[in-house]
């Protein structure tokens, strides 16, 4: 995945929040990368825009070499649903649908069919207990893990994920990401947004992001 001089800007009345300021950035096969910044910073924003779920005002965005920028809706969610996982802060879960259902939901659409994975997925969020659950009855953090557990469930190519391992313990923290990086070894893409020192030490790559900016240090 790669991303030419994103720029995005906010509206709201007279004031302008320029949210993206020139980002470029890519994202080989097989990598891990944390993307760390203050709150505000433009995090999500990259993410909603690398995913296609946003429309930059500037740039574009590539994923596995196609354009997903300026195309039309339904060309942007067929190339999101195909390649890329995505969690973002909120609305990853159908609130009518259990959390496995989600899931086969989130796998249908993709075309895969990875059947094997849905048990695996729930060990290793830790939430074998909550399958049958609906997204009102989770926690803030089974919520934002079963989001995680429906991304990683279509076997995307790319992985985008906004903060997943908040309010998390250390332990399933560790598993969550050892199995990242197990996804990583057969080439997923991960791109993963978060505060946790834990997850950068282990990423291969850290990206500093301030003020709509990539800082390159
Ligand atoms: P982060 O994820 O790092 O907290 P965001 O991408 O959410 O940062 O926000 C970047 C900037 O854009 C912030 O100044 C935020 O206030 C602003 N912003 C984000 N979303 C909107 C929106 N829908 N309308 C107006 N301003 C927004």
């Amino acid at each position: 995945m790669e991303a030419f001089d994103l720029y995005r800007f906010y509206h709201n009345g007279d004031d302008e929040t320029a949210a993206l300021r020139g980002v470029s950035l890519r994202l080989r096969a097989g990598e891990l990368v944390a993307l760390m910044g203050p709150s505000g910073s433009g995090k999500s924003t990259l993410l909603a825009c690398l995913a296609g779920l946003d429309e930059p005002d500037g740039g574009h965005v590539e994923v596995m070499g196609l354009r997903m920028s300026r195309r039309p809706e339904a060309a942007r969610a067929a190339l999101r649903a195909r390649h890329v996982g995505i969690l973002m802060q909120s609305g990853n879960l159908f609130e009518h649908l259990t959390v496995e259902v989600n899931m086969r939901l989130q796998m249908s659409l993709s075309g895969h069919s990875t059947q094997r994975t849905i048990d695996h997925l729930l060990d290793v969020t830790g939430l074998s207990r909550q399958r049958h659950a609906h997204p009102s009855q989770l926690s803030g953090g089974e919520a934002a893990r079963a989001g995680l557990a429906v991304a990683l469930s279509s076997n995307p190519r790319v992985l985008l994920a906004d903060e997943p391992t908040a309010e998390v313990d250390g332990v399933t923290e560790a598993g969550i990401l050892n199995h990242l990086m197990e996804r990583c070894r057969t080439g997923m893409a991960v791109l993963i947004a978060t505060h946790s020192k834990v997850l950068a030490s282990r990423a291969d790559h850290l990206l500093s992001i301030r003020d709509g900016d990539i800082i390159h240090a």
